[in-house]
């Protein structure tokens, strides 16, 4: 795979971070042309935002701390850039019925105006084909080619990298058993249902934003419009419990709002006024954790097909940021080496 032609074409499916950071990386060398396939209308993938007229809900990722080195260069840019600011919120967390402040030391930074403008931001100056399904991938003696659901073909392309989330990969990538193909099978995911909720007024709390850690289907609790240029509108996700998550999976999404609005006023110990509500599946949204020494990304020279995202590095958007990375600068090693 990948004989040597003026350009190394490079596909990479998905325009979540991991995807985005792969493919910015690899277009800083002159010698290989990107095209990311992404199957939604916008990028950021679940650091995502859901605009609807003044209501904003960061529905997936609610926020992301900072602790590798390797990005410190990165947030200092996004932060002068205006693309991330810290949310100073007041987070609260309750255990067995008994409230405490879950203020840490280390900053919650969210992207502004919502998360999914980091996403947005990576976009820029990469070639990113919107509302493009990857359905199967085909190989000839050389190259690859991509199936879109549309019954396109794409291509060639010299590799292809894949940026989802892990049983996502393995749908595509199980007819061709790249070397890595057994970190992608045994890579769980869980669930989270979310809902989206505008209340008329804020309620009687002295926090913006709850763990839940003793509740039969909350998790966590968020004040959206607490966070930095959010506007002003009332607008809360409320997060559920993995284990109510996977027993609600195939419910219709709008019978779970009832539920999670219970679930909330008994938090509140108040009865919430809706004016607006919404329930969203994330059916791939944790991965399970790896181990500390796990790769960062896997790519296979042999093959030419690589594979990242959060599940290589632990679930967090800075793991999907730094493993997108990591697989870009594989593949520009093996270059390097042939
Ligand atoms: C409810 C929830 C809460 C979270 N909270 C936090 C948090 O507070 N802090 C934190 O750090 N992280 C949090 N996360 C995790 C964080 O969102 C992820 O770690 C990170 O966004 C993953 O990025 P990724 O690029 O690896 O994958 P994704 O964001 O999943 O990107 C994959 C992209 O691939 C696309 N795609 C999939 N299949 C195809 C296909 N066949 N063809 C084309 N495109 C395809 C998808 O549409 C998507 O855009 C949360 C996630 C969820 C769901």
């Amino acid at each position: 795979m990948g004989a040597r032609t003026s350009h190394q074409r490079v596909a990479v499916v998905g325009a979540g971070l991991a995807g985005l950071m792969a493919a910015r990386t690899l277009q800083q060398s002159r010698d290989v042309r990107v095209t990311v396939f992404e199957k939604s209308r916008a990028p950021g993938g679940r650091a995502a935002t859901r605009r609807d007229g003044a209501r904003t809900f960061d529905h997936g990722a609610q926020y992301f701390t900072h602790r590798d080195a390797r990005l410190a260069d990165d947030m200092v840019a996004w932060r002068e850039a205006g693309v991330i600011a810290p949310w100073n919120a007041r987070v609260a967390a309750r255990d067995n019925g008994t409230w405490r402040a879950a203020n840490d030391a280390e900053t919650r930074w969210v992207a502004v105006p919502g998360m999914r403008s980091l996403g947005e931001h990576l976009a820029q100056g990469v070639d990113v084909r919107y509302a493009d399904t990857v359905s199967a991938l085909r190989a000839d003696a050389e190259r690859w080619w991509l199936h879109t659901s549309d019954a396109q073909e794409h291509g060639p392309f010299d590799h292809v990298l894949l940026a989802m989330p892990a049983p996502q990969s393995h749908t595509l990538l199980a007819a061709h058993a790249p070397d890595f193909l057994s970190h992608v099978t045994a890579t769980a995911m869980q669930p989270c249902i979310a809902a989206l909720v505008e209340l008329a007024a804020a309620p009687a709390v002295s926090w913006d934003a709850a763990f839940v850690n003793d509740d039969a289907v909350l998790a966590w609790v968020a004040r959206n419009a607490s966070k930095p240029s959010r506007g002003t509108a009332e607008c809360w996700v409320l997060h559920a419990r993995a284990d109510w998550s996977v027993a609600q999976l195939e419910a219709e999404p709008a019978s779970l709002v009832a539920p999670m609005l219970d679930a909330f006023n008994q938090l509140l110990d108040a009865r919430v006024d809706v004016v607006h509500a919404v329930a969203h599946r994330w059916r791939y949204a944790i991965p399970a954790p790896v181990a500390a020494d796990a790769p960062l990304a896997h790519y296979d020279a042999a093959s030419a097909l690589g594979a990242a995202g959060d599940w290589c590095a632990g679930g967090r958007v800075e793991g999907a940021l730094l493993s997108g990375r990591a697989l870009a600068e594989q593949l520009l090693a093996s270059l390097v080496r042939r």
